[in-house]
């Protein structure tokens, strides 16, 4: 039987989702001689994928959240190219850690990246422009968006394979999905509708905690409830599916499996998990406990700001009026 075509393209993110594919040792050898994109790891041109007929690829992964034109641009290009469009990894799903950036706008990131960080120096206090003349003619840039999007707030996408990185069950899946051409149905999500508590098999004893611990604070016992020993463990409010990986190396669930399905909006459903369990006897325990969070937006929208109902910081009138 001839093997199926699959594109693979990275967005805005860090190649773990490439890395998790290239672990499948044997099997991604055996899907490179049908492979039509795939820029982390092979020389593609991508006019060599706009030339291709529509529908022509069977199967294309999309990695990484969008925020630039460029990658909008090759969303709605794999979206007319291929049959079955997977959003792959926590970026692709809901936007991921590059969604965080939308408490930010386009000049406030570029001013940390280009200016502010430690290791940077720029003398000609140069940033990105979307065109800038050079000798004969003019370079382009993409457009760098303020609001960093997932793949289904750009495109109608067929499946999604959460993780961040997703784990190998789920690449393993799709890789004989190509092989046998079985395809899932419409709106698949590898992970399961359960939470990762119903798989978790630490000791509960629903008791309240008094406060809250960061990792490095703590060696937590390795049979318990991390939540109930004060760490933030978002496992009420993700779905279950990724094999309780962070769970089997002591550490507490950060949310890559997205939220569980019908609920909007993952941060605040943990939020709401979290103070169930807080002994709050008077008004400033709850102040106290927003204190122990260091980083909120971090620890509960660490993945899935794009998604939330929050999305975005507001623009300013200013900011909007500049776009
Ligand atoms: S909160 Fe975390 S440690 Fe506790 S049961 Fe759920 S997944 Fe397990
Ligand atoms: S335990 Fe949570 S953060 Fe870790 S892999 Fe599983 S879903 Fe992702």
């Amino acid at each position: 039987m001839a093997k199926l075509k699959l594109a693979s393209y990275w967005a805005a993110s860090c190649g773990g989702c490439d890395i998790a594919v290239l672990d499948s040792n044997e099997k991604v050898l055996g899907m490179l001689a049908d492979t039509v994109l795939w820029p982390f790891a092979l020389d593609f041109k991508y006019r060599h994928l706009e030339a291709l007929p529509d529908q022509s690829i069977e199967v294309a992964l999309f990695s990484g959240a969008i925020r630039t034109s460029e990658q909008w641009h090759h969303a709605r290009l794999l979206r007319d190219k291929a049959r079955i469009l997977v959003a792959f990894g926590s970026c692709a799903c809901f936007g991921g850690v590059p969604a965080l950036a939308n408490l930010h706008c386009r000049e406030e990131v570029f001013q940390r990246l280009y200016w502010e960080t430690p290791s940077t120096a720029n003398p000609w206090a140069t940033f990105p422009q979307t065109r800038t003349p050079v000798a004969g003619g003019e370079l382009d840039l993409p457009e760098f968006y303020d609001t960093v999007l997932t793949l289904d707030q750009v495109v109608p996408v067929d499946c999604s394979a959460p993780g961040c990185p997703p784990p190998p069950e789920s690449v393993l899946r799709i890789l004989e999905m190509l092989e046998t051409g079985a395809f899932f149905p419409p709106g698949s999500v590898l992970a399961s509708d359960k939470s990762l508590c119903d798989e978790c098999q630490r000791v509960r004893q629903e008791k309240k905690i008094t406060r809250l611990y960061r990792v490095h604070e703590i060696m937590p016992d390795p049979q318990t409830c991390l939540l109930e020993q004060g760490l933030i463990c978002l496992g009420p409010a993700t779905r279950g599916g990724c094999g309780l990986r962070c769970l089997k190396a002591n550490m507490p669930c950060r949310g890559c499996f997205g939220p569980l399905p019908g609920v909007i909006d993952q941060g605040a459903k943990m939020l709401s998990a979290l103070t169930s369990i807080y002994e709050a006897k008077e008004d400033d325990d709850l102040a106290r406990l927003l204190t122990e969070v260091a980083d909120p937006a971090g620890s509960f929208y660490r993945f899935g700001m794009s998604r939330s109902l929050l999305q975005r910081r507001r623009l300013e009138p200013m900011e909007a009026a500049a776009r």
